[in-house]
C-alpha cells in the first residue's frame, strides 16, 4: 500500500478519489468525439486496461450531442474536459461568476469538477506577481481557484498543477499539498512524449510525490497512436504497482543537459492525424543533437499548440493542411507535413551552430 495524505473523498461517476480510496489512473480519448463508435471503442479499451477515469473533449454542440450517445453506450466514468467552451464562458462573465456558474451546473448535476493549471498558461498577471518562479504562480493560480470554489460553498473538487518538466511538477505539487493538504491531487506530466522517454519523465515525477503520500488519481500523457492509447493506463497501473513495493525505478533527477523533446498526448482536438507519425520523426530526426540541451515541442493543435511552444527553444504545432515552426515565441511560418523536417533541422542545425559560437567567444 502506498501511504497517502490525508485529502478528502471526492466521488466521480462511480470513482472516490482521496484517502482510503485507491490511486485511481485515468486517460483520455484521443478520438473524435463526434465519432461514436471509435470513442466508445477506445473508452472501453481505457477501461477494460484498469483505467478508472475516461476524459473526453467538449468543444461543440454536436460534440455534447455525441456525448449523450457515448454515455449511453459506455459503462466508463466520463470526464468532460471544456477546455475551448470554458474560454468562451470566460469571455461572458467575470471570473469568478464563471467559477459560480460552474459551480451551480456542478451542484445540479451532482458532478465533481477539477481546477487544472498548466505551467504554459497561468495567467500573464500572476506570473508577473513570482518573477522568475513559475511553480509559485501555478501553485497560486490554483490556491486562487480553490478560494473560488471555498467561498461558493463546494467541496467537490480536485486539483492538477501540470508541466512538461518532471522537477516543475514535483515542486508545484510538493508546495500546494502543504498549502492545502485537504484538496485530493490529480498528477499529471502534460506533453511528456513518445515513450520510452514521456514514460522516464512521468516516473521521475510520480515516483517522487508518491512517496510522499501526494497524489490521488494519475494520468500517464504519451503521445501514442490511438490503437495502442490505453497503455497510458498500463504504465500508470505500473508506475503506482512499482511504487507500492518500493521499487523505484528511476533516478530522481530528470538530465536536463540533453536534448529534450516534449509532445502532447494529443486528444479529438488534432486537427491532422498524421501528428503521432510527425512527433515520432521528429524524434528521429533530431537523434543527432541528443548532447545538446534544447528543447523542442510538438503540439496536436490549436488550443494548446500556440501557447504551450512559447518555453521551447523550437516549437512545432499543428494545423489541419500546415505545421506552424515557432523559435521560442517568434513564428517562423507554416510549412507543409513533408516540408516541415527539413525546415526544422535547419533551424535546430542553426540554433546549434549559434550556441557554439557563444561559448566558444565565451571562452
Ligand atoms: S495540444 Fe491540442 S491535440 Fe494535443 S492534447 Fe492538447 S488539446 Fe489535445
Amino acid at each position: 500500500m502506498i501511504k497517502r495524505n490525508p485529502t478528502r473523498a471526492v466521488r466521480v461517476g462511480t470513482v472516490t478519489l482521496g484517502t482510503g480510496h485507491p490511486v485511481a489512473v485515468q486517460s483520455m480519448c484521443a478520438t473524435r468525439t463526434q465519432d461514436v463508435d471509435a470513442t466508445v471503442g477506445q473508452a472501453e479499451a481505457i477501461r477494460a486496461a484498469g483505467g478508472a477515469l475516461v476524459r473526453l473533449a467538449v468543444d461543440s454542440a454536436k460534440d455534447v450531442a455525441a456525448l449523450a450517445e457515448v454515455r449511453r453506450q459506455t459503462k466508463a466514468n466520463l470526464v468532460v474536459d471544456l477546455q475551448e467552451s470554458y474560454r468562451l464562458a470566460a469571455q461572458v462573465a467575470p471570473h469568478v461568476d464563471k467559477v459560480r456558474f460552474l459551480v451551480d451546473v456542478a451542484r445540479a448535476h451532482d458532478l465533481a469538477l477539477r481546477i487544472g493549471v498548466n505551467c504554459g498558461s497561468v495567467d500573464p498577471e500572476l506570473k508577473a506577481r513570482f518573477p522568475g518562479d513559475d511553480v509559485a504562480a501555478m501553485v497560486e493560480s490554483a490556491l486562487e481557484h480553490c478560494r473560488y470554489l471555498d467561498e461558493a460553498g463546494f467541496d467537490r473538487y480536485v486539483v492538477s498543477l501540470k508541466d512538461s518538466h518532471p522537477r516543475k511538477v514535483i515542486e508545484a505539487n510538493r508546495r500546494f499539498a502543504q498549502a492545502r493538504p485537504d484538496v485530493p491531487l490529480h498528477l499529471g506530466v502534460t506533453e511528456a512524449g513518445i515513450p520510452p522517454e514521456g514514460i522516464v519523465k512521468t516516473r521521475v515525477a510520480f515516483e517522487q510525490l508518491l512517496s510522499r503520500g501526494i497524489g490521488d488519481t494519475l494520468r500517464v500523457s504519451l503521445t501514442l497512436p490511438n490503437p495502442r492509447k490505453h497503455e497510458e493506463v498500463t504504465v500508470g497501473l505500473q508506475i503506482l504497482s512499482d511504487v507500492a513495493a518500493g521499487r523505484f525505478r528511476s533516478v530522481p533527477v530528470f538530465d536536463d543537459d540533453r536534448l529534450n523533446i516534449i509532445s502532447c498526448p494529443s486528444c479529438s482536438r488534432v486537427e491532422n492525424e498524421r501528428f503521432v507519425e510527425l512527433a515520432e520523426k521528429v524524434k528521429e530526426m533530431t537523434a543527432y543533437a541528443e548532447r545538446h540541451a534544447l528543447t523542442i515541442a510538438v503540439m496536436g493543435c490549436r488550443v494548446n499548440g500556440p501557447g504551450e511552444t512559447d518555453d521551447a527553444d523550437l516549437g512545432l504545432w499543428c494545423g489541419p493542411t500546415h505545421v506552424n515552426l515557432k523559435r521560442k515565441t517568434e513564428s517562423l511560418g507554416a510549412f507543409g507535413y513533408d516540408e516541415i523536417l527539413a525546415r526544422l533541422r535547419r533551424e535546430l542545425d542553426a540554433l546549434i551552430a549559434a550556441r557554439s559560437e557563444a561559448s566558444a567567444a565565451g571562452r
